[in-house]
């Protein structure tokens, strides 16, 4: 097998697990290496590290696949994906739902591969030359988990051109399901989109803050900014909201969140098209006012680049909430920026609070639904962070 071989001094980070090797960390390739091929990674002093798949394209040249001398091949992945599918499987059994996050990356040992079961269907997503090398045995690994009747794939996320791969999409197994692809959660139904929706279709990761808005919307005026196919909407009205208005920009998304009210049949939503920025100052300046508010906007910070630009963005939108809140009123404010942490980003609503001028507490810290869990050596897993604040009454 190759080596790659670190500069002096650049072992620490791996020595305590962290599955990235920066292209700026290493001293050399031995050999020939092509996109995705398996290397040994090993120090200056030439101790053996890990085994890693190489990304000659990226900043991140290498992503470990085990720290042992294990060997990477079809029933490497076979055993890996069917331990993260074991993980979720009591998710599953327990009968909430039958959509959950099968394979989440580096923190299942799969750096580069994220699967999401919409029932029989897994659509896997693949962002790696070390992922798109194991395609196949992927797919395979997938297809073969117990009542999976197919395979579509999602690689068009625009993290795969960092690694110079181009978007692919389509059926990896199997064909397209004969009607709608249609999912329950906590007792509603949702369509997923599997060719044209977001991400992998529907986002799982809000699972268990959908459910905790239906302990705050009971009899309430409620506003989802940024709602995409209704997923918090659609929980208030289960609680039995009183009002509940959803906006979003994407016509497409609001196509499939009024099916989904369909599906679900309430009918108390008035769905609106409209840029959340500019709709919350109108509605700020039309005097309307809302007992619980959800902002959860798409990812303002992919990294820590564009930070100072996304807290301006932030800050914005909560500010505007905060003035839109009734006393007593609740607001549920998320981050999916990988650039922004749980820490900035508390600050940063606390600064929207300071300047809005209310009074506000922390009621509880908000995180992605278990199946989304975070590998303790990797914390970057952790993108999704949320607030349940409450301004005082
Ligand atoms: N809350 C949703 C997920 C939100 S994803 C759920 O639980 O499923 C973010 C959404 O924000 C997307 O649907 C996208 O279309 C929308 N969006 C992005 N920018 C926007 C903007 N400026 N104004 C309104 N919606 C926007």
């Amino acid at each position: 097998m190759s080596k790659l071989i670190l500069k002096r001094g650049r072992e620490k980070s791996l020595e305590r697990r962290h599955p990235w090797v920066f292209s700026g960390a290493v001293e050399r390739v031995e050999g020939s290496v092509g996109a995705g091929a398996t290397v040994e990674v090993h120090s200056a002093n030439g101790d053996f590290l890990a085994v890693a798949a190489y990304s000659p394209k990226s900043q991140i040249a290498a992503r470990v696949w085990a720290w042992e001398k294990a060997r990477i091949d079809d029933g490497f992945f076979r055993e890996r994906i069917a331990q993260a599918a074991y993980a979720r499987q009591a998710l599953l059994d327990s009968g909430t739902t039958n959509a959950v996050r099968l394979v989440h990356g580096e923190s299942d040992g799969l750096p580069g591969i994220v699967a999401d079961r919409y029932g029989d269907t897994v659509v896997m997503q693949l962002t790696s030359a070390g992922a798109e090398r194991w395609r196949e045995a992927i797919a395979d690994a997938l297809g073969i988990l117990p009542k999976i009747a197919r395979v579509w794939e999602r690689s068009d996320a625009e993290v795969r051109k960092l690694e110079g791969l181009e978007p692919r999409t389509g059926s990896a197994r199997g064909s397209l399901p004969a009607g709608e692809l249609v999912i329950h959660e906590h007792g509603l139904r949702f369509r997923v989109e599997l060719e044209a929706g977001h991400k992998t279709g529907f986002y799982l990761d809000q699972r268990d803050n959908r459910l905790r808005l239906r302990e705050l919307a009971r009899g309430r005026d409620v506003l989802d900014c940024f709602c995409y196919a209704g997923g918090f909407a659609l929980n208030a009205c289960a609680a039995g909201a009183k009002s509940v208005l959803a906006i979003d920009s994407a016509a497409s998304a609001l196509e499939t969140a009024r099916a989904n009210a369909t599906l679900n049949a309430p009918a108390q939503v008035e769905w609106r098209e409209a840029d959340v920025f500019s709709a919350l100052r109108q509605l700020r300046d039309e005097g309307c006012g809302f007992d619980v508010i959800v902002l959860d906007p798409p990812k303002f910070a992919p990294t820590a680049a564009h930070a100072a630009r996304a807290a301006r963005a932030y800050k914005d939108i909560n500010l505007i909430a905060f003035k839109l809140l009734r006393p007593g009123g609740s607001l549920m404010t998320f981050s999916c920026s990988g650039g922004v942490n749980a820490e900035f980003f508390q600050k940063i609503v606390a600064g929207a609070a300071l300047d809005a001028e209310v009074d506000a507490r922390i009621d509880a810290w908000l995180h992605a639904a278990a199946d989304h869990s975070v590998a303790l050596n990797f914390p970057e897993g952790e993108y999704l962070k949320g607030l349940l604040c409450r301004v005082r009454g």
